[in-house]
């Protein structure tokens, strides 16, 4: 299958930042990867007009449910509205600073689903549950609850994101990022039957040119999921590259 190359802006991102989406989607239209960018909501419409369809936009997080009374908040539908084929859910800065549950995440999944639109569902351990030795059940706890019966490689990717890894700098080793896939996949399958076994897995937390050519090459890795290195054009364009070549 085919790597997923998936950027996601946080909460970074004008009018402005919409000439390095132009260049992304300019040269990712022929990459050997399917390449998607998740800005800001509030940019989501812009950036598909901006994408031209050479690309994906996505949204960084929606809520379970059509529309209602909760202020602040964007729907899948709404996001699908905008012309979104995606969302992430889970992602860890959502679970912490957020209190989002394994519950509240597979309710989002089944939202995103619901709209027609692509999950990215993320999971990953802290610095304090790898050193006690507990990242694999950790990682595993989080996908049993996280990921909704239903979920296909059609409607899903997970991301297994180690939290200390995130805008750190610091990377997982090739060896503990192999690792980790490995048991992700065995507990995707377990779940989800033939289909856990087509389900890309992406890595996220720091990753950037110089090490997106091990990360992508290293076995069960379905892609990347990129923060801080997806901002900019000549920061990302190299990862998607990499990605052809592994
Ligand atoms: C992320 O936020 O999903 C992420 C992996 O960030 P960074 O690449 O900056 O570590």
């Amino acid at each position: 299958m085919r790597q997923l190359i998936a950027g996601n802006w946080k909460m970074n991102g004008t009018a402005a930042s919409l000439s390095e989406l132009e260049a992304i989607a300019e040269a990712g239209v022929s990459a050997a990867c399917d390449v998607l960018i998740c800005p800001p909501a509030t940019l989501v419409g812009r950036a598909v007009s901006a994408a031209r369809e050479r690309i994906a936009i996505g949204g960084q997080d929606c809520h379970a449910e059509i529309s209602g009374a909760f202020t602040g908040d964007v729907s899948a539908e709404m996001l699908k509205d905008a012309g979104a084929t995606s969302v992430i859910v889970g992602h860890s800065e959502r679970r912490q600073y957020h209190g989002e549950t394994d519950a509240v995440v597979a309710a989002k999944a089944k939202a995103a689903w619901r709209a027609g639109l692509f999950a990215i569902i993320c999971v990953g351990e802290s610095d304090a549950q790898r050193s006690s030795g507990g990242a694999l059940e950790v990682c595993g706890t989080q996908i049993a609850g996280s990921v909704p019966p239903g979920a296909t490689a059609a409607n899903t990717a997970v991301a297994y994101e180690p939290i200390w890894a995130i805008g750190t700098g610091k990377t997982a080793t090739a060896g503990d990022i192999a690792e980790m896939h490995a048991h992700l996949r065995s507990c995707l399958s377990k779940q989800l039957g033939a289909e856990g076994a087509k389900v890309r897995i992406l890595y996220g937390g720091s990753v950037k040119a110089a090490n997106a050519s091990e990360i992508l090459s290293t076995p069960d890795v379905g892609g990347a999921l990129v923060g801080g290195a997806s901002l900019k054009a000549a920061d990302f364009l190299p990862i998607v590259r990499a990605s052809a070549k592994s």
